[in-house]
């Protein structure tokens, strides 16, 4: 196997909470809690868990839009987490986000091609205006837009089309990896299967790399080679997306699998409900973060002893005492 593309060992990211009159820390919010995986170049990482799971803070602290409490990231051999800015920024050209809301993301006072425009300026990536017009054009048809929306304002667009805006601008700098935060989570079921289906064209043009983030195994199936599922901030299983979605070892999984609807009426899926909510981030429970739902939890066990990600299979593993 050659050497991974991203290597991300330990992470760990705590929110400090502050209170009383002096503002000192008196909590912290276990957002991602020693959390360690590899990708290869070209493939896709699915990355799934309800809110709150830490999906989207390990994205984020991946790119080091938020500075890990722990932990290390290597992109190409290189310590990302011990780059200074100057270094981070240079590596920016490497690693880019396509965020959940494109609206939100894009500002509404500059123009489409400004938007798009703004990083090759900022990285010099092209040399004349009319360089920097023809790179817009080629980024905005190489999403399926027009070369005249280099003209518009986010707001004349739909939520579809704006997500493609998003992606022209992240593939300006001509990226290799770039973390997809929920990218299609507030889409319609037909603009998600369309935006998913041009992600994966550009996947296999530019041989890009994803960090794939959703709350929803449904969505991440068809565009993952490999699943991750969070937990409390925790990795409880990870596979080769077959795998996962045939043979599912963590009860975890299994739950969130039973919620996936079955295109075939014929095939039915037995719901597994999870007992409660998710346990709230600032205490999590001792040991496995999952004995409070856990249908099949073992007192004395899971309660009091964390379980660690073991082998189960080709690239399978499932941090479970009984599972794995
Ligand atoms: Fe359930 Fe125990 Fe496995 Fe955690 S370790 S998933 S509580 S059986």
């Amino acid at each position: 196997m050659t050497a991974p593309l991203l290597k991300v060992e330990g992470l760990v990211k705590y929110f400090p909470i502050k209170g009383g009159i002096l503002g000192r820390v008196v909590d912290k919010v276990h957002a991602v809690d020693g959390v360690s995986f590899e990708l290869q170049a070209g493939e896709t990482l699915g990355v799934v868990g309800e809110s709150g799971c830490g999906k989207s803070t390990t994205g984020r602290c991946v790119l080091r839009l938020i500075e890990p409490t722990a932990g290390k990231v290597w992109f190409e051999g290189q310590d990302v987490t011990a780059m200074d800015r100057h270094a981070l920024r240079g590596m920016a050209r490497h690693m880019q986000i396509i965020f959940q809301d494109p609206y939100a993301s894009l500002n509404p006072r500059m123009t489409v091609g400004a938007i798009i425009g703004e990083a090759l300026t900022i990285h010099k990536l092209t040399k004349t205006p009319g360089e920097y017009r023809d790179r817009i054009v080629d980024l905005l048809e190489t999403v399926g837009l027009r070369a005249d929306h280099m003209q518009r304002y986010p707001h004349e667009f739909s939520g579809g089309q704006r997500q493609r805006v998003g992606i022209a601008r992240a593939l300006a700098v001509s990226p290799k990896l770039i973390v997809c935060d929920e990218a299609v989570s507030a889409l319609d079921v037909s603009i998600q299967a369309q935006v998913i289906n041009l992600l994966e064209d550009l996947q296999a043009k530019f041989n890009l790399t994803y960090i794939f983030i959703a709350h929803d195994l449904s969505v991440v199936e068809h565009i993952s080679r490999r699943v991750a599922v969070m937990y409390l901030g925790r990795i409880v299983e990870i596979a080769p997306a077959n795998a996962l979605y045939t043979e599912p070892r963590h009860p975890y999984t299994e739950a969130l699998l039973s919620a996936v609807p079955i295109p075939d009426p014929k095939v039915k899926r037995k719901r597994i409900m999870l007992q409660g909510d998710v346990p709230s981030p600032i205490r999590p429970p001792p040991g496995c973060h999952f004995h409070t739902r856990c249908p099949i939890a073992q007192k004395g066990l899971c309660d009091t002893q964390a379980p660690v990600l073991k082998r189960v299979g080709e690239g399978h593993e499932v941090a479970c005492h009984l599972r794995a």
